[in-house]
């Protein structure tokens, strides 16, 4: 659709002022004009996911036998057609750890390994669609061979259990970012939901180091405040948040505040933005909160399950809802603080329950990408945000490990 503005044009004659009338032609452009404008770009960018958790999701549904990614899978936020859909250039997938692991079951290390393994045999199950990744060069490579790059992260610090050779060996594995920690805190660095003010310990810088001198990517997600500014002023390479969002938006001990922003623009790292409803509207994070105390306090009155449900149907019924605009707002708060070079995506795709309006599933980022482009933003700049930031950081990573090498083998 094209729109018309009138403008008024002065221009200077040599005797006397002139006033001109002039129709000046604007492009007013429409939600799909500014969505293929987005598809446009993708295909010349790979758009980098920093989170996705369909490896546990697969494990919880029985493994790879049990899910097929090649077809549809409408009780999934992830398949191949919607990952085809989505433009997706290349996707960090979770080797998601369960902090529960700590305690009894499989060991961390085996549980990450599992995951690990399932990556790989996803991947090669869909090889005209998907190809291993574990650097920069090898996802721009895949990109121009039209296939989706897949990175693996590890989620949760505890995997290495407290041992460098682990963490050497993940990395051999083609482990390219680690989580520090998950929900529970480790001796050597803290979780975002403790109470607890401590940081990294000395083991947990020597981690950070190592990472470094891995080219291991070091993720800030899911640790807390301290642990942050530890990690910040101990690594040499760039940090990643794989899946967070912005603090001053929604106050979400997940999310990142405005002070470690300001860190992340002096260490050029990234903030992938995590699409939680939780993260992304604080609406949904209060009433997220309410609904927690609301559910303890007929706990304590002594209500029986089938009443504890029936009043959460009642209440859910009146939820509050993030939408894809709240998305585009964390992207511009972040940009606003950290600046351009220092945002990238990371939606938490099948490791949420809920999702924003608008942002349902992997086939939808590109609806993002032409929200930004709606908001003024120039194609250079979405750019940066749907994937060469991140891949910089990669680079960048390569660079320093290759460095630091030289001296410590
Ligand atoms: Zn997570």
């Amino acid at each position: 659709m094209e729109g018309w503005k009138v403008g008024r044009w002065v221009g200077r004659g040599t005797s006397a002022m002139m006033v001109i009338l002039a129709i000046i032609p604007t492009v007013q452009l429409s939600a799909q004009d500014y969505r293929a404008q987005a598809i446009r770009i993708l295909k010349t960018v790979p758009l980098i996911d920093g989170h996705n958790d369909i490896p546990d999701a697969i494990r919880e549904r029985g493994g790879l036998d049990s899910v097929d990614l090649g077809v549809s899978q409408p009780k999934l936020m992830t398949d191949v057609p919607r990952l085809q859909a989505g433009h997706v250039g290349a996707q960090f997938w979770a080797a998601y750890v369960p902090v529960t692991t700590m305690d009894s079951g499989p060991h961390p290390a085996v549980y990450a390994l599992e995951q690990i393994d399932l990556v790989y045999r996803l991947c090669s199950r869909y090889p005209t669609a998907m190809a291993m990744a574990t650097t920069a060069a090898q996802v721009e490579r895949n990109f121009a061979a039209g296939k989706i790059s897949c990175l693996i992260g590890i989620e949760g610090g505890h995997a290495i259990e407290n041992s460098l050779g682990a963490l050497r060996m993940f990395s051999r594995l083609g482990t390219r970012y680690m989580t520090l920690t998950h929900w529970r805190s480790l001796d050597w660095a803290t979780a975002s939901t403790d109470t607890a003010r401590r940081g990294l310990s000395p083991f947990g810088k020597q981690v950070v180091l190592e990472m470094n001198r891995l080219g291991m990517l070091v993720d800030l997600s899911h640790v807390n405040d301290q642990t942050m500014s530890d990690a910040l002023h101990t690594s040499r390479a760039p940090v990643i948040f794989s899946h967070s969002s912005a603090r001053a938006l929604a106050n979400h001990a997940r999310n990142v505040p405005d002070s470690i922003l300001k860190l992340v623009a002096a260490n050029r790292g990234v903030v992938m933005v995590n699409f939680n409803p939780g993260f992304v509207s604080e609406a949904v994070r209060a009433w997220d909160d309410s609904v927690t105390a609301r559910m303890a306090r007929l706990r304590a009155a002594g209500a029986d399950s089938a009443t504890r449900a029936d009043s959460l149907k009642a209440w859910e019924a009146a939820a509050p809802h993030a939408t894809l605009a709240q998305v585009a707002d964390h992207i511009e708060h972040i940009r606003q603080v950290a600046g351009i070079d220092c945002l990238g995506l990371g939606s938490d795709f099948d490791g949420i329950t809920e999702v924003p309006v608008g942002l349902e599933d992997v086939s939808k980022f590109p609806d993002l990408i032409a929200e930004l482009l709606r908001r003024g933003w120039t194609e250079a700049d979405v750019k940066k945000v749907a994937g060469l930031n991140t891949l910089r950081v990669l680079r960048e990573a390569e660079r320093v490990a290759v460095e630091m090498r030289r001296t410590h083998r």
